[in-house]
């Protein structure tokens, strides 16, 4: 059952937070809802998550408008809810992508992230966004690379309908959970390292536009424990959450 499997994601995400020393109150958990119905949408959100993601918008967009009349009719509301892109988006979609997410995580250039300001600023919208970093080059498609990602943040910190609330990124799929740990850990370093630049920002010409970039979303069904350990507070998980454990 799903609610089962929440549950038990819950009580392994605060004792990863009991090692690290954190509240467990500072990470979300984004159930990844692709290719999964309506039904077992439904049956996560009754089981008290409020962030969904979905990784091709289309299928986001469908899903969105068939929950959005039953959430009217029942108790809860969608407004509730909080909606996630996690996968590559396209700069042809980006106008139906502003119009349901809440946040945008695969931002992984600046081409994709003026054609979001772009739409966004027509329907007086600021856009949330994360950056996807690259931490693996061999093995993701995606994302910015570690080294260019300070000079693009820079870019993309003076567009006006667009504000960057983070870091994403994917570690590679490794078969021991541990191996996935220095991708985290890079992560939160490139966070940290950006982050440091604010002041020096301030003292100069420019401002970048970000509060603190405070949200590090890493962390899949895998090894979204390690991903805990190494600072992240946002954690995308599916088969976990609709299958549980059944094959260990
Ligand atoms: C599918 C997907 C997830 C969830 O993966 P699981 O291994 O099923 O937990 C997380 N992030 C992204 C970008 C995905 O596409």
């Amino acid at each position: 059952m799903i609610k089962d499997n929440v549950l038990e994601i819950k009580r392994r995400i605060a004792s990863a937070c009991a090692r690290a020393k954190r509240s467990s109150e500072e990470v979300t958990i984004v159930v990844v809802s692709k290719t999964r119905s309506i039904e077992e949408i439904q049956e996560v959100i009754a089981a008290g998550i409020t962030d969904i993601g979905e990784n091709r918008v289309q299928e986001a967009v469908s899903k969105y408008n068939s929950l959005q009349p039953q959430a009217k009719a029942c108790v809860y509301s969608l407004q509730l809810i909080k909606w996630h892109m996690v996968g590559h988006l396209q700069t042809n979609k980006v106008k139906e992508a502003v119009k349901i997410f809440d946040l945008i995580q695969s931002v992984d250039s600046l081409n994709l992230a003026s054609e979001i300001n772009k739409e966004a600023g027509k329907i007086n919208k600021t856009q949330d966004i994360l950056l996807e970093v690259k931490t693996s080059p061999e093995e993701s498609k995606f994302g910015l690379k570690p080294g260019e990602a300070v000079e693009v943040i820079k870019e993309i910190a003076q567009l006006k309908n667009v504000n960057i609330r983070g870091l994403m990124t994917i570690a590679p799929v490794v078969g021991n959970p541990e191996k996935a740990r220095p991708y985290f850990r890079q992560l939160k370093e490139l966070r940290d390292t950006i982050a440091g630049l604010q002041p020096q920002a301030k003292a100069c010409a420019y401002s970048l536009s970000f509060e603190s970039l405070e949200l590090l979303s890493m962390g899949m069904s895998d090894d979204f424990e390690v991903a805990i350990e190494e600072g992240a507070n946002m954690v995308r998980l599916g088969r976990v959450i609709f299958e549980g454990w059944k094959a260990e």
